[in-house]
């Protein structure tokens, strides 16, 4: 050891070509920084040096064993970076292009790319429900100081000058994903719309329902610096279901019902109420993750005749989705910034989660930089 240091003392830079630094899933909270192989760009695919990144909710659900993936995988899905390498095959891109990569990347030849459900990817052939979701999920990820990209031609989104890594490192994923549960819903100018949860796919939620012309935004959740952070986003009424009826004070609020209702926690809970929430004829869009069995009383729904409709949606990836949505930040006609509440070094990236997930010091999203 005390020779490997003199040794690398004595050269000038330090040379480390195949290795680098990554959270690596090892079991139920077992994870952290390794020193792993550092990986290679192959046909079609690009590498990039990780400028930016942070920490999403489904790593929490990945770390805490809630859901499954093989130990030994670097995890992460939200990347902004730098080309560091570029497979054979991926034309119009040059090493040092800046980059920001959807957390669903795509192949955008199969069936279900070319008929626009590109999240249910089938990889080149047909679909597979979540198969657009590689990245940290059944590929290594992007928490680490390198990640390899694949299908690079359809998912390398160049970021323009003007922009930050702060500025789009969130469109990755809760903005993709919190307004295509607007955009799902079907929300018309002057519609009433609530959202379930003001986390950071809830707030993204609030910011897109305003974004497609809701006359009316109602931010539900029981966390006051989450409300507070909803009413910064534009939500027009906040409401903390620790203190009130939530639904009946929708239901005052939008004169009997809203039009559309958007869940965006994944629960029992905030799914009935978004139900109960709508009026007749109403869209439910649900945005929240599930487990085990999700019941409908029949009351909720008119006994199944009240018209509702009820749509899921998956985070919309690919490079023309990240775009269009970085357009939107140049437009200036959002600002995710105050969402990103702290900052981290990636080598101290087990107290990011312990932060995150215990929700401590009005923390929303993380920047963890390598
Ligand atoms: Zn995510
Ligand atoms: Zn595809």
């Amino acid at each position: 050891m005390t020779a490997l240091l003199t040794k690398h003392a004595l050269s000038s830079v330090p040379i480390r070509t195949d290795s680098m630094r990554a959270n690596v899933f090892r079991g139920i909270d077992r994870f952290g920084i390794e020193e792993v192989q550092r990986p290679r760009a192959g046909a079609g695919e690009a590498v990039l040096r990780v400028t930016l990144t942070t920490i999403c909710g489904t790593d929490l659900h990945i770390v805490r064993g809630e859901y499954p993936v093989q130990p030994g995988l670097v995890i992460g899905h939200e990347p902004v970076g730098v080309i560091a390498e570029l497979g054979e095959g991926v034309t119009g891109y040059r090493v040092g292009d800046r980059v920001l990569v959807g957390a669903i990347t795509p192949c955008g030849q199969c069936h279900a790319c070319l008929s626009s459900h590109a999240a249910q990817c089938g990889h080149g052939e047909g679909y597979e429900a979540i198969g657009g979701w590689r990245m940290g999920n059944t590929i290594h990820g992007a928490q680490a100081e390198y990640v390899r990209i694949p299908y690079a031609q359809a998912n390398l989104a160049k970021i323009p000058d003007e922009l930050s890594d702060e500025q789009v490192v969130l469109l990755a994923d809760i903005a993709s994903t919190g307004f295509s549960g607007a955009e799902s819903g079907g929300v018309k100018i002057g519609d009433s719309v609530v959202v379930y949860a003001q986390g950071p796919i809830g707030l993204c939620a609030t910011i897109g329902a305003k974004l497609m012309g809701a006359a009316m935004v109602i931010g539900v959740d029981g966390d006051e610096r989450r409300l507070e952070m909803a009413r910064r986003m534009g939500a027009d009424h906040v409401l903390d279901y620790r203190s009130q009826d939530v639904v009946a004070e929708v239901k005052r609020l939008t004169g009997g019902g809203s039009d559309v209702a958007i869940e965006a926690l994944g629960q029992q809970v905030t799914f009935e109420h978004a139900l109960r929430s709508l009026r007749p004829g109403g869209t439910l869009s649900s945005l929240g993750v599930y487990s085990g069995k999700l019941q409908m009383p029949y009351d909720a729904f008119a006994a199944g005749l009240g018209d509702h409709r009820i749509v899921t949606t998956l985070c919309p990836g690919g490079k023309e989705r990240m775009r269009r949505l970085m357009e939107m930040v140049r437009t200036k006609r959002m600002d995710l910034t105050p969402l990103l509440t702290h900052s981290f070094r990636l080598e101290d990236i087990r107290e990011a989660y312990a932060l995150f997930a215990d929700r401590r010091d009005g923390v929303i999203k993380v920047a963890i930089r390598p």
